[in-house]
């Protein structure tokens, strides 16, 4: 049997793919010694659909649900799981989700910023593609920032995809994520079906596991159409350009890039990020210039209050010279965590 390319730890030893089963079985401890590992690719209505045994010549894609014994544990896209039963994959399997391996970064949100409970939307991605239209709609700069303090508090690398570069100059939009040091791509739309400046956004996708977000109507659907052809079509979710497909309550699908250039997480079911469970120091290691300034912080400070010790820090030159910029941009994000009709 083909081993997957992750890593294992100690604890995955025990239980990992054993083809002769040897092994006896303890009362004490998981015996699922045929266990296979997988990805998850896609949930909908308490069916999960894995990779199995992904970058092995023996990869297909095998229909789950999830084992009782896992309780009440989340399994979203993008995590890492062992799967018994029948994965073969062929129509009438439906295998069984025993394990769900430790997650490397999680991206949350809450319900709204009112309801504290936290809801995962997707594990294991490591980069967050906020899709902008910079004309037609406008952007909505305070939802772009929810989404880049999302991605820092998921432990993610936000990335801005501009579209509709055609319509308007991306270089005023720019310079409010220039103290941020945000990388972007920009796109145009040439043609009914054509995308300008696709070749840039695959080099910034490339080898990584990126999710995307963005509002309707800013071209997000075609990105994903352009950069895998047919993806909708293949997992049944609605195509938001064409209406055609297979209605469901999907939140997260991942698709494949061509060429195994990574994978692109789309989330159709997102709308807006609720950031009550955010915690500023979360979001200050991301700035660390300005971090290394928080030690005269009053206990608990949220770093954008008159007791502040940053303003001082940044007075005193120890930011640098991009330090005043800097740490207006971190409390601009800071701030968009407190609820305000509109978005
Ligand atoms: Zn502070």
């Amino acid at each position: 049997m083909a081993r997957a390319t992750s890593d294992y730890d100690e604890s995955d030893v025990r239980i990992r793919p054993n083809k002769r089963g040897t092994r006896p079985r303890s009362k004490d401890r998981p015996a699922h010694l045929d266990a296979v590992p997988g990805m998850v690719i896609g949930v909908d209505r308490g069916r999960y659909t894995v990779l199995m045994e992904p970058g092995s010549g023996d990869e297909r894609t095998a229909l789950t649900m999830r084992a009782r014994e896992l309780g009440r544990k989340g399994i979203v896209v993008g995590d890492d799981v062992f799967v018994v039963g029948d994965t073969s994959g062929s129509p009438d399997a439906l295998g069984r989700i025993v394990r769900v391996e430790k997650r490397r970064t999680l991206l949350r949100r809450t319900a709204d910023d009112t309801d504290p409970v936290e809801r995962v939307i997707v594990a294991n991605a490591d980069q967050l593609v906020v899709v902008c239209a910079l004309a037609n709609p406008e952007p909505r700069p305070r939802l772009i920032d929810r989404c880049l303090v999302a991605a820092y508090d998921a432990g993610m690398s936000p990335l801005l995809a501009l579209t509709k570069a055609d319509l308007a100059d991306p270089a005023p939009f720019l310079e409010n994520y220039a103290p941020l040091e945000v990388p972007a791509v920009i796109t145009a739309t040439t043609d009914r079906d054509g995308t300008d400046g696709l070749d840039a956004v695959r080099d910034a996708l490339r080898g990584h596991v990126s999710v995307l977000v963005g509002h309707s109507g800013v071209g997000k659907s075609t990105l994903v159409n352009a950069l895998v052809p047919g993806a909708y079509r293949a997992v049944g979710v609605v195509n938001d350009v064409t209406g055609r497909g297979r209605h469901t309550s999907t939140s997260a699908v991942a698709l494949r890039l061509p060429d195994g250039g990574g994978w692109v997480i789309d989330t159709p079911g997102i709308r807006s990020f609720g950031l009550a469970h955010v915690d500023p120091e979360r979001i200050v290691t991301h700035f660390p210039e300005l971090e290394a300034g928080t030690d005269g912080c009053p206990r608990g400070c949220t770093h954008d209050e008159e007791e502040c010790a940053l303003d001082a820090w940044v007075a005193q030159g120890h930011a640098g010279p991009s330090g005043p910029s800097r740490l207006e941009s971190l409390r601009r994000l800071l701030r968009t965590r407190h609820p305000q009709t509109g978005d």
